[in-house]
Formats: structure tokens, C-alpha cells, sequence
């Protein structure tokens, strides 16, 4: 369905204005697109966590006011001169991490680092809107089979979970431990066994969680009855994990995923904290050859195995995880307040088209 070229380009958006205020609605001009990119017809945008650190400014945005909204899925509406691989109408998820393409980094696909690398509902404008302007090389084809609003939400925490099993070297039958059971370890779970690993051990206080993760066919640990990496052992036989995901951002768990492996082992930090982590290198590192490694986002090679589990069926975000509101800024402000307190794993999706 192409724009009448007789309306008024413009459409509504729900923007950052004022850091610390509630985002405000905003009739906007549909962004130009150059020959190398596409216009998107917004389909789907997730409100992540992400998003209200930067209403509240505990993540710094430098340029307001800004359309927020990195989890982004929809229908190609124009296609630039230079893009290949879609067509007005296909359906598409977007990679939030814009990059150059060109730099040291680029060009050895680890566009996370790329030195002029902008974040779309950060840097740049995002999809709480009716259209998102993205240079092609972000948008990915959407297989039928993935609802719109599933193809938003993957593109976030899913695919950086995919990123650490992949930073962690996982491989088929080896064992885990997940540190956290809200959205990440809801994908953790899930793409763990999409990976065909062995022993799943999920590590939570909240007794929802840990029902949720037993009802997955994970083994719970409730690190409120004894010290996790205590359980973990006796639970191993004292072999520990083969990888250990740390997805709540706190040094105590840091150092627990540390401990909790076994020889040649590896932890991957993907939570974050401002807080040290102390580690004994003797005892607990160099002796048993254990790795720890840093997690930071995701890769545009890791979207097509992303898309794929989603597709078959082996990531899954049932009806009941996933709650729509409209591209409404009051609906949205409520959703981003109520993200602060959540415990479960729904998501909410803002649908701008009815
Ligand atoms: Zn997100
Ligand atoms: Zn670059």
C-alpha cells in the first residue's frame, strides 16, 4: 500500500522531549529516505527496560526531542534506489545497531563496535511511530510464520542472549547455568535447548520465576535456601556447568557464575553493574582454565539462526507473554512505569496501525 503522494507526509510519533518527563504524542514529518535505505510502516515496536532508563536519564541521550522504540517490525512501504534485497510490502525486523559499513570493525562484521555506530531509539530516531526510516542492511526479511510482535521483541533480548550462548562457545550437550529468569532467561532457557544442551540449572529468589522455569523443564535453584554455586556442585556431583549466563547485573552473581563452573568453563556477563567483582585468579580462574567474558549486544550474522529458532517454533513467546497497546504516548508512559516493578515475562508491544 503506497503513501498517497497528495496527503500530508506527516505522522504521529510519541517522542522524548524531557528527560525525566513523560513522553509526549507529536505530529512529525515521515522521515526522506536516502538510496540506501528503506521506509518502514511501523507494525510492531517492544517498550523495552531500555527505554525507560532513557525517559528517566540514567542512560544518557544526547539529542531531544527523540522517537524512542529499537524493537521494531513492519512492512516495507519505500525502498532506496540502492536496496536489493526488499521490496515495498515484504515484512521485515529491524537490527537496532546502525554502523558505517566500513571501518575496521565493520568490515570484520563486528559492527558493535563500529566507531560511528548509532542506536535507533537512541541516537537516532525509533519506531514508537507510524513509519521508521532504516538503511536497508538493518532490515531482515520476517518469515509469515513470526506475528509482527514477535518479530519486534526478538531483536533485543533474544538476540543478545543468542550473542553470549555464542560469545560462550555453547555447544550440544553441554550443561548451563542461567542467572535470572525475566525476559533474557526466558530466551536463555529456550535457545539453550535450540542448542540441544544438556543440564539446564536456572538461579532466582522469586518463587514465580523459579515455578516458570521448573514448568520449562528447568532444574530451579532457589538462591534463597543455600549459596546457588553450593547446589550447583552438589547437584553436578561437584563438576560444575559448562557455561554460566549472568543476566541480572550484580557482582555477587557475577562472581556465583564464575564459581559455578567447572573446569574449562565459561561465564558470560551480560548484566549490568557499576559494582566491582572480586575473583581469587589462583583458586578460582587459572586452576580450573575458566573464562569470563564480556557480552555486548548482538551481530547482524546471528539474525538469520535468530530468525530461524523463531520460525520452528523453538523460541516461543506465547499469546499470554505478549500485551499490545496503542502508539499512544499516555498507554505507553503507563507501560514504561510499569516495566520498573515487573517480574513476569510479558512484553508489551505497541501496535500503531489497527
Ligand atoms: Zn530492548
Ligand atoms: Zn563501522
Amino acid at each position: 500500500m503506497a503513501l498517497d503522494v497528495n496527503a500530508k507526509r506527516e505522522m504521529r510519533a510519541a517522542r522524548l522531549v524531557q528527560v525525566g518527563k513523560p513522553l509526549e504524542k507529536a505530529d512529525i514529518p515521515i522521515p526522506e529516505i536516502g538510496p540506501s535505505d528503506v521506509l518502514i510502516r511501523v507494525a510492531a515496536a517492544g517498550i523495552c527496560h531500555s527505554d525507560a532508563h532513557y525517559r528517566a536519564g540514567i542512560s544518557k541521550i544526547d539529542r531531544l526531542p527523540l522517537t524512542l522504540g529499537h524493537e521494531v517490525a513492519g512492512r516495507v512501504e519505500e525502498v532506496g534506489g540502492d536496496v536489493t534485497h526488499l521490496s515495498a510490502g515484504d515484512r521485515v525486523c529491524v537490527h537496532y545497531l546502525v554502523s558505517c559499513g566500513s571501518c575496521e570493525f565493520c568490515l570484520r562484521g563486528l559492527e558493535q563496535f563500529c566507531r560511528s555506530g548509532q542506536m535507533i531509539g537512541k541516537h537516532r530516531d525509533g519506531g514508537y511511530a507510524e513509519f521508521i526510516q532504516v538503511p536497508g542492511a538493518n532490515a531482515f526479511p520476517l518469515p509469515d510464520e513470526i506475528p509482527f510482535e514477535v518479530g519486534a521483541i526478538m531483536m533485543c533480548s533474544s538476540a543478545t542472549v543468542l550473542h553470549a550462548l555464542n560469545k560462550a562457545r555453547f555447544e550440544a550437550g553441554e550443561s548451563i547455568a542461567i542467572f535470572g529468569f525475566g525476559g533474557l532467561g526466558f530466551s536463555a532457557l529456550q535457545l539453550a535447548r535450540a542448542f540441544d544442551c544438556g543440564d539446564v540449572y536456572v538461579v532466582e529468589i522469586n518463587p514465580a520465576k523459579l515455578a516458570s522455569a521448573a514448568n520449562m523443564g528447568a532444574i530451579a535453584i532457589d538462591a534463597r535456601s543455600a549459596d546457588p554455586v553450593e547446589q550447583i556442585n552438589e547437584a553436578t556431583a561437584g563438576r560444575g556447568v559448562d557455561v554460566a549466563l549472568e543476566l541480572i547485573g550484580s557482582a555477587r552473581t557475577m562472581r556465583q557464575t564464575v564459581l559455578c563452573l567447572g573446569a574449562l568453563g565459561r561465564a558470560a556477563l551480560v548484566g549490568l553493574t557499576a559494582e566491582s567483582m572480586s575473583i581469587h585468579p589462583y583458586t578460582e580462574l587459572i586452576n580450573k582454565e575458566v573464562e569470563i567474558i564480556g557480552v555486548s549486544d548482538h551481530l547482524a550474522t546471528e539474525f538469520p539462526a535468530l530468525i530461524e529458532f523463531v520460525r520452528s517454533g523453538k523460541l516461543q513467546f506465547p499469546p499470554e507473554t505478549l500485551r499490545v497497546v496503542d502508539l499512544d504516548a499516555v498507554q505507553i508512559n503507563a507501560a514504561l512505569d510499569a516495566l520498573q516493578d515487573s517480574i513476569d515475562h510479558v512484553r508489551t508491544v505497541i501496535v500503531p496501525w489497527k
